[in-house]
Formats: structure tokens, sequence, C-alpha cells
């Protein structure tokens, strides 16, 4: 039987999601308004914890509307007027840029990330940072969150395990539809398998992802997170079945069912299946081609 050409059929293209929502007793959600194909509606921030000083996960990018809401929110799903302290899934702008809005509404935060690993990106925030690392417990009133560290798509990146409702805060590592982008800089798609290899053996059955809607089956999405990326691999390995290829070439052989306008992005989802097999001494490059090793 034929493979199939994708696992992950979904795109974050026409989602919409409310401004905001309760989502559970300790759980609430403030949609971050920057949308995008990448970032669907925008990036979700999470109000957590019971008490009248709950925390919040992740800022989005900073833009009014969110600055606008948050209050809203936080009085209308927490009947609170406060935050206690502010949680990072990772430095990158569209999670980490409404943290100055924070401090602005509701002064100085104690805000808790793992560094990256050069300074510039945490300094973004414009508060101190709280450095915090793999394993870490952070706790508020009703809530106990555990950091996994789940480098890949940013190298500072941490998910949150939810104790008490076995769920977990899967930042950018997986998303509530589409795929998640491996940087080519910065990102590292041999240590993202192995993340969510890792969020997979977690006793877990909610996902709260950064983007994109709530998931319910978590277990089966990270694994088909996993195929999605294993299926990749092979249809880039197949494509270099019949001799030296570049980049551009691999995308148009593989990506025959995504728009073209996505290709860029496609490009660059190759370029890190490449850069995996490489290090694997799988594939090798010359003058911008790639080959079978
Ligand atoms: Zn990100």
């Amino acid at each position: 039987m034929a493979e199939p050409r994708r696992v992950v059929t979904d795109t974050m293209m026409g989602l919409k999601l409310p401004d905001y929502a309760r989502l559970s007793d300790r759980v609430a959600t403030v949609l971050g308004h920057n949308p995008g194909p990448f970032t669907g509606p925008g990036t979700n921030t999470y109000i957590v914890g019971t008490g009248r000083r709950p925390l919040l996960l992740d800022t989005g990018v900073g833009v009014p509307k969110w600055a606008e809401l948050l209050p809203q929110a936080l009085r209308e799903l927490s009947n609170t007027d406060d935050l206690e302290k502010i949680v990072l899934t990772h430095a990158h702008q569209d999670h980490i840029g409404g943290v100055k809005d924070v401090v602005r509404l509701l002064g100085n935060k104690p805000a808790f990330k793992k560094p990256w690993p050069t300074p510039g990106p945490d300094a973004v925030a414009g508060t101190p940072i709280t450095s915090i690392d793999d394993d870490a417990v952070v706790t508020t009133e009703g809530a106990t969150l555990r950091a996994v560290f789940t480098p890949g798509h940013a190298p500072d990146h941490l998910c949150y395990y939810l104790v008490e409702e076995k769920a977990l805060f899967t930042g950018d590592v997986v998303l509530g539809a589409g795929t998640t982008v491996i940087p080519d800089e910065t990102g590292d798609l041999g240590r993202y398998m192995n993340s969510l290899r890792r969020l997979l053996d977690l006793d877990v059955e909610t996902i709260y992802p950064a983007h994109g809607p709530v998931i319910r089956k978590a277990k089966e999405k990270i694994r088909e997170y996993i195929a999605h990326r294993e299926l990749r691999e092979r249809q880039v390995l197949g494509a270099l079945q019949n001799g030296p290829l570049e980049v551009t070439a691999i995308v148009k052989q593989i990506y025959t069912d995504v728009p073209e306008f996505l290709h860029p992005a496609a490009a660059q989802s190759v370029r890190s299946h490449l850069k995996k097999l490489q290090n694997e001494r799988r594939v090798v490059e010359h003058e911008k081609r790639w080959a079978l090793n």
C-alpha cells in the first residue's frame, strides 16, 4: 500500500478562537491577537491557578488588543485584577513580547524561563528573568507546574506539566493545528524528535498548545507528530534515490499538496531534515546539492 503523503493534514489557516475563555477549573486562555499563517489566530496565553493571584503562562507578541483583553479576562474568568508571576515557554517574540504590557498594567512580576543560550532574546522581555531548568516546579494556588526541557523548536524551550490535570502546556512543540517550524539557525530536528518522544512518556491527557485549540487526545496527537516527521524523513530520503538534488527540487517533489506560498516554510522543514540526516551521516551536501551517503 502506498504511504500517505502527510500525517498532519490540518493547518492554522482559517482557524478562529474566542478572545478569552475558561477551559477548566484552573486554566483560562486569552488570545494574543497576533494572527498569521504559523500563529493561527494568535498565541494562546494562559491564566493558571484558582487563587486571587493566578500565574500567566506566555504573553503573546505584545499587541494593544491583548493588553486590553487581559484585565477583562482576569476579572471575568478569575474574579481578580492581579497576577502572581509570569511563566514563559521560550524566548520567541510571540511568547515574551507581552511581558512589558503586564509590567505596565500590573507592575513588576517575577518571570520564569530557561535562559536562551545567548543573552539577547531574553532581554526582549524587558524584565529580569528568574532562570529555571528541566524538572523545576513552579506553583500557584491550585496549580503545580513541572518544567520539561524540550529543545528543538527553540534551544530554551520548556513545556509545563500541570500535575492536577495531567495536562501539558506544550508551547510551540505541539500545536492545536498544523506542524511546528524548526528554524534554520536555532532549531534542531534531532533534538525536537527526542523532545516529542519525551512528552509521549508523560502521563498526559490534555494539551494546552501555544497556538490553536486545546487537544483532548494528547498521546494520539504526539504520536501523529512523530509519525509525520518520520514520514517526511522517508520522503526526503526517497527524493534523493535518483541522484543529488537541491532543496527546492526536494520541496517540489514532496510538498505537492501544499500551496506554493508555503514552499519557503516547507524548504525550511526540508533543510531541518537534511541537517538531521547529515548529523547522522546519512546524507552529504556538495555545492548546495544533497545526496545519499
Ligand atoms: Zn516559537
